[in-house]
């Protein structure tokens, strides 16, 4: 049961072999019994939401979509009426939100069931969910490691099959990089594609929704049903309403796959390096067409991002002051010690340390040298992506130089940073990507997953999951599980 994908699970549910109530409740159960040890879920639900539950059965006896009576959770920055949002910060430790999300409400409708609100770094700021203010998470392929992150409690959810599906959010690679580390597949949709309203916002210019799951399918179908435009984003785009399309076939006849050689070549790990090209080859023997892509500016995404991010979140998380929004401190007597102390003991470290670059890059003197000049190089990342467009389809690459590391490996910022480097580019321009695992490491640090990124068009999510979706047809890395979690 466990490892069905949601089309096998809804034709159990609408042949009636199984009830929502059943289904739910194996997960609930594999939540309960799995979150000690991975620390996956920041909330889990007191019970099955019944409500919900009739709902999801309503829909499947009137033969209502795919998607009802499958079971989720939630990044826990997606504002979740009556449930708490914490975005793993102590700053909102006990916030519980008077409305959903877009995403939310929608997955709702679609009657999918929400059992509880996944684990993440502190505010989104991280690749490895261990700054989060609720503990860090355990990879299920090997606990003493990380998960990824920033959605890394979403994507160990998913590969400990706690559930089926999560959301995540993605601001410089926060689905694709724990997807990858977790060996479960993961999108982060074009910006505008998917509503940003109710999602706690880190990044506001780069903060996208977006799904983990099993299979690209999966991930399908569930974006599909999150997808389109919001009255209440101005950011969502007006044309963003989609519906995946499956294939039929497993052909990729006719598709120029670009591929960034230099990045591949530079891998220090043999494994990683290995498996993309192999996975690169089975593109090809499938019938895509292989040609070399230059992107040179890419290299500066790292240091365009740790300027444009940080500032972005100084202006935004400015709103947490202890009196409007956020945890207020006591035994204060003044205004600016109330901002000052609940700043400080609601904040984390490394969102202290963003505010405080962001606020840097943004003051006077230091604006154009750093926040104006990271702008510039973002376009021309935009542009490098353009021309590469102009002649391949998509474009194949690394998501993570490396598998999962160890809890405290990276403990000086900087290190951490460097393993975004090849999931910001596509991030600053915008562009949909996703991670697909593709095989397993054998070295000295045992089996682990490995992913590919598949970077597409600016709106064309449906390129980038077909073709994962017909090399999932014909393999079977992303059926893995981990031994523990069987
Ligand atoms: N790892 C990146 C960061 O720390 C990306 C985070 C994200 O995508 N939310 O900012």
């Amino acid at each position: 049961m466990i490892n069905l994908t949601i089309r096998q699970m809804a034709g159990l549910l609408a042949e009636k072999s199984i009830s929502v109530q059943e289904l739910n409740g194996v997960f609930y159960d594999r939540c309960r019994a799995h979150n000690a040890s991975t620390n996956a879920l920041i909330t889990l639900n007191d019970e099955l939401n019944a409500a919900e539950i009739l709902h999801a059965q309503q829909a499947i006896d009137v033969g209502n979509h795919w998607l009802a009576g499958i079971p989720l959770v939630h990044k826990d920055l997606f504002c979740t009426q009556g449930i708490k949002t914490t975005c793993g910060s102590n700053m909102l430790a006990n916030f519980i939100s008077p409305y959903n999300a877009t995403v939310v409400d929608r997955l709702g409708q679609a009657g999918m069931v929400s059992l509880g609100k996944a684990n993440m770094d502190e505010f989104a700021m991280g690749s490895s969910n261990e700054h989060s203010a609720f503990g860090p998470v355990g990879n299920p392929w090997d606990l003493t490691r990380v998960p990824g992150g920033s959605s890394g409690g979403s994507a160990a959810a998913v590969a400990a099959r706690m559930v089926p599906v999560a959301t995540g959010s993605d601001t410089g690679g926060s689905i694709r990089q724990p997807a990858a580390l977790c060996g479960i597949t993961g999108i982060k949709p074009s910006y505008g594609r998917v509503s940003r309203y109710g999602m706690v916002a880190f990044a506001s210019s780069l903060d996208q929704a977006g799904v983990m799951a099993v299979s690209a399918d999966d991930c399908a179908l569930v974006l599909s049903a999150m997808s389109g435009h919001d009255p209440l984003d101005s950011t969502s785009a007006h044309a963003s309403t989609w519906a995946w399309e499956k294939p039929q076939d497993t052909e990729l006849k006719d598709l120029k796959v670009g591929v960034t050689r230099a990045w591949i070549d530079a891998l220090e790990d043999p494994d990683i390096k290995q498996r993309t090209w192999q996975a690169i080859e089975q593109l090809q023997d499938q019938g895509a067409q292989i040609i070399d892509i230059e992107l040179p500016h890419a290299d500066l995404a790292v240091s365009a991002y740790y300027v444009l991010a940080p500032a972005e979140c100084s202006s935004n998380l400015s709103r947490f002051d202890g009196v409007r929004f956020g945890h207020q401190a006591e035994g204060v007597n003044d205004l600016e010690s109330l901002y000052r102390q609940s700043r400080t003991e609601g904040f984390g470290e490394e969102v202290k340390k963003r505010i405080m670059i962001g606020a840097w890059a943004l003051s006077s003197g230091y604006y154009d040298a750093y926040y104006l000049q990271a702008q510039k190089v973002r376009r021309l990342i935009s542009n490098d992506f353009k021309q590469a467009f102009a002649q391949v389809d998509v474009i194949a690459c690394p998501v993570s130089p490396e598998t999962a590391f160890e809890h405290g490996a990276k403990a000086d910022g900087v290190s951490m940073y460097q393993a975004d480097q090849f999931t910001l580019p596509a991030s600053l321009a915008g562009l949909p990507c996703l991670s697909m695992p593709i095989g397993f490491s054998q070295g000295q640090n045992g089996r682990l997953p490995i992913g590919l990124q598949l970077v597409g068009r600016y709106f064309d999510e449906q390129t980038i999951l077909s073709v994962a979706d017909k090399y999932q047809q014909t393999t079977d890395h992303h059926l893995q599980l981990p031994e523990a979690f069987q």
